[in-house]
């Protein structure tokens, strides 16, 4: 068999359920902690030489894996976090969490992402997913991006960006470079604050131990996916061990003993459900991956 000289990590058998937020998932064939562009492109040569598929997480905070795991290689960003700020613009490598680049912008005197705060999860997911809360979505504050094509990295500065989704689905990112504006840091560390206080509300809502990925499904346009889950009776319903949270309807939560079928099983439930009781049918948000690839559901 080739073997793949590289310095990062490379784990054989390793179990998804480890480095995603719902803690459920099979494991993965290759699980690979890149830790340079140069080892990312040298794995997904290998992998494509092989035969292999490959999927790219970030911190797996919105990521669903199949209990059937991933027959190829799973590659995590989480060890390519480096970050520069040059006036305006913050550099970001594509693994850097959205926490460090606002703890960055606080204490450069930098506005524009403080809406993000309490966001989990890395650039590169948040730019795939163009994460946004409290009116921001993270597309307008990208300059540009750089990804991996056919071995070599190339800059886009024409990303697309819609509600929870952008023309990087599919991509390998890299960089991302972010435009801000400059402000006193006081001012800045002040809507910080008022934010993640915010946030606290909700987030203590998540069970101590339990698996989450925030909002499973979108909001429907002029609608909230939440408020349909609670008309259609919702909260609190189980599978296995996965259940819709009391509190916040679009949260599903897992204990120890779930099973990604159990996730599963309990977003087909409500979305059917919530089809009968409002006619409207729910997409989900958090990304499902099988053995291969993503799937729709
Ligand atoms: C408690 C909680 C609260 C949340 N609140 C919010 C919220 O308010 N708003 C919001 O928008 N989201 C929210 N989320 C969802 C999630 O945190 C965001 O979508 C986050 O940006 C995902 O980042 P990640 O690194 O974890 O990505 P992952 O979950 O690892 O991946 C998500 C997607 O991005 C892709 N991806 C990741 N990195 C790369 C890369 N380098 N190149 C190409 N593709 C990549 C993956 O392939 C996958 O398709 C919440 C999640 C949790 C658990």
């Amino acid at each position: 068999m080739k073997e793949l000289e590289i310095a990062s990590e490379l784990r054989r058998k390793e179990p998804l359920s480890d480095h995603t937020y719902l803690s459920v998932g099979g494991v993965a064939e290759y699980f690979l902690f890149a830790e340079s562009i140069n080892d990312m492109i040298k794995s997904i040569e290998f992998a494509r030489e092989m035969g292999l598929p490959f999927y790219i997480i970030g911190e797996g905070s919105n990521v669903l894996f199949l209990d059937e795991g991933f027959s190829g290689m799973v590659i995590t960003t989480e060890r390519m976090d480096r970050i520069t700020i040059d006036d305006v613009n913050c550099f970001c490598e594509s693994g850097t969490l959205l926490i460090k680049i606002i703890e960055c912008c606080k204490e450069y005197g930098l506005t524009g992402l403080e809406s993000l705060a309490g966001i989990p999860g890395t650039i590169g997911g948040a730019v795939r997913m163009n994460a946004g809360a409290y009116g921001t979505e993270i597309g307008t504050l990208v300059s540009s991006v750089s990804v991996l094509k056919d071995g070599s990295v190339v800059q886009l500065e024409d990303v697309h960006f819609s509600y929870r989704e952008s023309s990087l689905k599919g991509e390998v990112v890299l960089k991302v470079t972010l435009s801000l504006i400059r402000r006193n840091k006081k001012e800045v560390s002040e809507n910080i604050e008022m934010i993640m206080k915010k946030r606290r509300g909700i987030m203590s809502e998540i069970p101590i131990d339990s698996g989450t990925c925030g909002s499973v499904f979108k909001n429907p346009e002029g609608r909230y996916a939440g408020k349909l889950i609670e008309e259609a009776n919702l909260k609190g319903k189980r599978v296995g061990g996965a259940w819709v949270s009391m509190g916040h309807a679009n949260f599903i939560f897992t204990d120890k003993t779930a099973k990604s079928s159990d996730v599963m099983d309990l977003i087909r439930l409500v979305r059917n459900e919530v089809e009968r009781n409002s006619n409207i049918r729910l997409k989900t948000e958090v990304v499902i991956v099988g053995k291969g690839q993503e799937i729709e559901i």
